[in-house]
């Protein structure tokens, strides 16, 4: 199969729109991360994306639906603070978890009496769901485990001949994936951390529990058991304050032949002065957005990245940390 890259405008919005509506899966970008998108009532399409992304079959899919689609068709809404949520922060990096209404076929939600929602920000995005008018679910356009795609060469770098189409909205601008939050308790309950922090939400419902993924636990959101965003190079991780191992690590790599490249915030640029470096930038939105387009930059030329951490979890730092453990193992 060939795959196309399209500038995402009215034609190729077009060109999607038809082929999702004939079963095939098109990769869309969203200001989270590129997404691999198949029409969520449809099963055949739906059964290609996990074939596609070898993506394990036990790990729901979110729907993406334009901005002044009604929730209430796909899910029941229990809770008053729910629509203060979507109020606050839809269309946005926030995705609700709800009780399905059964509309999208259960090979996408695989089997659960729950739905993930999500309102996409992205203005391309934005109008192909709205041509559409149907829920769009899709997972990160990435081969399983592999770092999220940021640009639709990352998609292509992964994808190429597996699809069809990838629509090229650009660098997605957010960089990390959606917060993952559970409304269907009292407290809402974040399951994957995010750019909509526990503080921001918080700020709206008063209360923002954060769920435990504990060793052996039954989990509520199966994604965050598996491995995940992983460079195809090697990746260690340091603390924040450990600058003289990651120079000894650093070192020590180079002494045995290979590539090294340290990356950090924009801070430790005059620290690591005369060292490879991958530069997140300085503040938590810049480093969030720049996070997998520098992994996956550094997988190119680099053997092994050297990765420190983020001085603290709040905020979005938390989301950050999360990816970059996983990441860095
Ligand atoms: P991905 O699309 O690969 O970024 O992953 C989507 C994330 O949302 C994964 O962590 C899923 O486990 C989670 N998710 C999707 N649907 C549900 C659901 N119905 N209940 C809980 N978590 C979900
Ligand atoms: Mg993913």
């Amino acid at each position: 199969m060939q795959t196309e890259i399209l500038k995402i405008d009215q034609n190729s919005i077009e060109k999607a729109v038809s082929l999702l509506l004939n079963s095939s899966v098109v990769a869309i970008p969203t200001e989270t991360v590129y997404g691999l998108g198949a029409v969520g009532t449809d099963s055949v399409a739906v059964k290609k994306i996990f074939e596609v992304k070898g993506r394990p079959s036990d790990n729901p899919l979110i729907a993406h639906v334009h901005k002044n689609y009604d929730l209430n068709k796909l899910a029941e809404i229990k809770h008053d603070y729910v629509y203060k949520l979507i109020e606050k922060f839809m269309p946005g990096p926030l995705t609700l978890v709800l009780d399905s209404k059964g509309v999208v076929c259960k090979e996408a939600v695989c089997g659960g009496s729950t739905i993930a929602i999500r309102m996409p920000k992205h203005d391309g995005c934005q109008q192909l769901l709205a041509k559409i008018d149907m829920p769009i679910v899709a997972p990160s356009a990435n081969v399983s485990k592999h770092t999220s795609p940021v640009k639709a060469i990352h998609v292509f770098n992964d994808l190429n001949g597996k699809i069809p189409l990838i629509l090229d909205g650009g660098k997605s601008q957010g960089g990390i994936e959606s917060t993952v939050l559970d409304v269907t308790e009292k407290v809402p309950r974040i399951l994957r951390a995010g750019l909509i922090t526990k503080e921001m939400i918080t700020s709206v419902c008063g209360a923002c529990e954060i769920a435990e993924h504990k060793e052996g636990d039954r989990v509520k959101s199966p994604g965050v058991k598996y491995r995940h965003y992983r460079p195809k190079c090697d990746a260690v991780l340091f603390e924040n304050d450990q600058t003289l191992e990651v120079i000894e690590h650093y070192e020590k790599a180079l002494k045995e032949g290979k590539r090294p490249y340290i990356m950090c915030q924009s801070q430790f640029e005059q620290i690591f002065n005369d060292k490879n470096l991958l530069l997140l930038g300085d503040t938590p939105e810049e480093i969030a957005s720049n996070l997998y387009d520098k992994l996956l930059e550094g997988e190119k030329v680099a053997d092994v990245i050297i990765a420190v951490a983020m001085p603290n979890e709040n905020g979005v730092f938390a989301g950050v940390m999360n990816r970059l453990r996983k990441s860095c193992g």
